[in-house]
C-alpha cells in the first residue's frame, strides 16, 4: 500500500520567474520502513547510492523500504 504525499496548500505559488509555473512544497507525511519498522516522515527517506532509489530507510538502510506516491499538482487542483 502506498502513502500519498500531499500538497501543502499554504505552499503553492505562482512563480513569476517561470511564466505560468507554479512552485510547492508537499506536507510532511509519515511513512513506515517495511524492514525495522521504524516510522519518520518522507523527508527523511534517503536515496541510495546509485540513486536509484528515493525510499531508503534513514535507520536500517532498506532500500525502498516503503511505498510512496507524491500528488500531482493537477491531482491537487481536482481535490479542492
Ligand atoms: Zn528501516
Amino acid at each position: 500500500m502506498s502513502v500519498l504525499i500531499k500538497i501543502n496548500p499554504d505552499t503553492v505559488k505562482k512563480d513569476k520567474d517561470v511564466g505560468s509555473a507554479y512552485s510547492f512544497e508537499y506536507e510532511d507525511t509519515d511513512v513506515e520502513c517495511n524492514g525495522c519498522g521504524s516510522k519518520f516522515t518522507h523527508n527523511e527517506l534517503e536515496i541510495s547510492h546509485d540513486g536509484y532509489s528515493t525510499t531508503c530507510c534513514p535507520d536500517c538502510g532498506e532500500i525502498d523500504c516503503c511505498e510512496i506516491q507524491y500528488q500531482s499538482l493537477s491531482e491537487y487542483r481536482k481535490s479542492k
